[in-house]
């Protein structure tokens, strides 16, 4: 890679040069549009040959980095190696329409009965929806239906706010707000976990759900869950998981046991669908049987004739997705899990968490690691104890260095951080030769620091600029 930019597919563009021919118009033009309905010019597309296009893509491709590329430590992302082989089942699906009869599309309605079943089993629920599209979209409608619970149960009015704790993920207030709920935030205790006295203090009548990712995005595992559960059911509450990081405990702890009511899971991060693009995800949301009559329509159920699509449910929330969702992401959720077993995939989780605690010991005397207990599959450390260093040094410094930096600056509660999810794929020559960047890097003279990246075609942009207003165009 260097430094230069590539020209966009608009600059190369040269008038009248094609890809493709268009077979002349064979049916009557539509007369009587009127004027101002017309285009004064055409259209102002690029103009290229096909192998113009593909060199053009191929070029963008090589930009970016991917999982298919190198390391990508992307933390409370998973970005794991997800199988070539799943994609290929979810190709086999492609010719289906949305719009087709249940009875002809047995097979798939059968594939999405035995998921939601084995996602049951793996999540400890009684009940699972497939529609939400991604993780965010999951929360909304898992505080949609504890919303119908309590409204059900004659409390709605009562039970107005969300206690989410300080670590939590952005989009879970973001959810609690637009599920029509008030946000009260829980502080952390020093050893990372829910502080208890505190969530005593919260927790009561007007207590709507406790919002929990366990193992929490400080890649610790917050032992104290039953005596947390124990409070907010005490209080009347319901205890929401928020499954993004089930990496850590698939086969080995399932939220169901440990008192959470309602889950959603992120398939595009747990059960191999790639995702950083912007593609299509999953956010299936799995809930106890009590809450089961407010899941969203229509709900796949088997019936003695087959399978069939029930929209008959007077309780529930209604539709919150266009036909079943993202059903090729379904499939190759299913594709993993039965590739893999129940054992493989309690053998995936025990990997990922053997591999960030790898990491996390050889940087541990380098960087500032806040809790000393072992992690879960990903680690946050902080570059605050190395005078001068900051989090955006060691990213951009990776960068060069053809690692994908770990998050950073998240979570809030910790300064300068860097969250590492080494994901279960990756052998021990790649997180040997990461940690030999982060020591490196640790090490560096601050003139040196700042001159990273080198290797990008831009530097270090203004983010907030760059944020709001992208030129996307050249
Ligand atoms: C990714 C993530 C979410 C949101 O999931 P999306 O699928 O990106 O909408 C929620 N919570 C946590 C902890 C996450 O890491």
């Amino acid at each position: 890679m260097s430094r230069s930019v590539l020209p966009t597919c608009f600059e190369i563009s040269h008038p009248g040069r094609r890809g493709a021919d268009v077979p002349a118009l064979d049916v009557p033009v539509r007369e009587g549009l009127l004027p101002e309905e017309m285009r004064d010019a055409p259209p102002a597309l690029p103009e290229l040959s096909e192998v113009e296009v593909v060199r053009h893509y191929t070029a963008l491709t090589r930009r970016n980095h991917g999982v298919d590329n190198g390391f990508y430590p992307l933390g409370s992302c998973t970005m794991k190696y997800n199988p070539r082989m799943n994609e290929e089942a979810a190709a086999w699906f492609g010719d289906l329409h949305p719009l087709a009869d249940a009875r002809d599309v047995q097979g798939a309605l059968h594939l999405c009965h035995d998921l939601q079943r084995a996602l049951c089993e793996v999540t400890g629920m009684d009940a699972m929806t497939l529609q939400p599209a991604a993780g965010a979209h999951g929360e909304l409608t898992g505080l949609m239906l504890i919303r119908a619970y309590h409204r059900h149960n004659g409390e709605l009015a009562q039970r107005r706010k969300i206690l989410v704790p300080d670590s939590a993920h952005g989009t879970n207030p973001a959810s609690a707000v637009m599920a029509g709920f008030e946000v009260v935030e829980v502080p952390s205790a020093p050893d990372g976990g829910v502080d208890i006295e505190a969530l005593h203090g919260l927790a009561g009548p007007d207590t709507a759900a406790l919002m929990l990712t366990n193992p929490n995005t400080l890649g610790l595992f917050d032992t104290r869950i039953e005596t947390i559960a124990e409070i907010v059911h005490g209080a009347g509450g319901l205890l929401y998981y928020d499954g993004a990081n089930l990496n850590a405990v698939m086969g080995i702890v399932r939220p169901g046991d440990t008192g959470f009511d309602v889950v959603h899971l992120n398939l595009h991060k747990t059960f191999s669908t790639p995702h950083g693009g912007g593609g299509p995800g999953a956010g299936p949301v799995g809930c106890k049987a009590r809450l089961a009559p407010f899941l969203p329509t229509p709900v796949v159920v088997k019936t003695e004739t087959g399978y069939a699509l029930d929209s008959d449910r007077p309780l529930s929330i209604g539709k919150v997705k266009a036909f079943y969702g993202n059903f090729g992401v379904c499939v190759k959720a299913y594709a993993y899990i039965l590739s893999l077993g129940g054992k493989g995939l309690r053998e995936a989780s025990e990997a990922a968490v053997l591999n960030a605690n790898y990491i996390m010991h050889r940087l541990r005397d380098t960087y500032e690691i806040r809790f000393h207990r072992p992690c879960m599959h990903e680690f946050v450390l902080s570059t605050e104890n190395i005078p001068g260093l900051t989090a955006t040094d060691v990213a951009k410094g990776l960068i060069d260095r053809g690692i994908h930096p770990p998050t950073i600056y998240f979570p809030l509660i910790v300064h300068e951080a860097m969250m590492v999810e080494p994901t279960e794929s990756e052998a021990p020559e790649t997180l040997d030769a990461f940690c030999e960047a982060m020591l490196e890097l640790a090490g560096e003279p601050p003139e040196k620091l700042a001159a990273y990246p080198q290797t990008t075609p831009v530097g270090r942009p203004d983010q907030t600029l760059a944020a709001r207003k992208p030129k996307v165009v050249g």
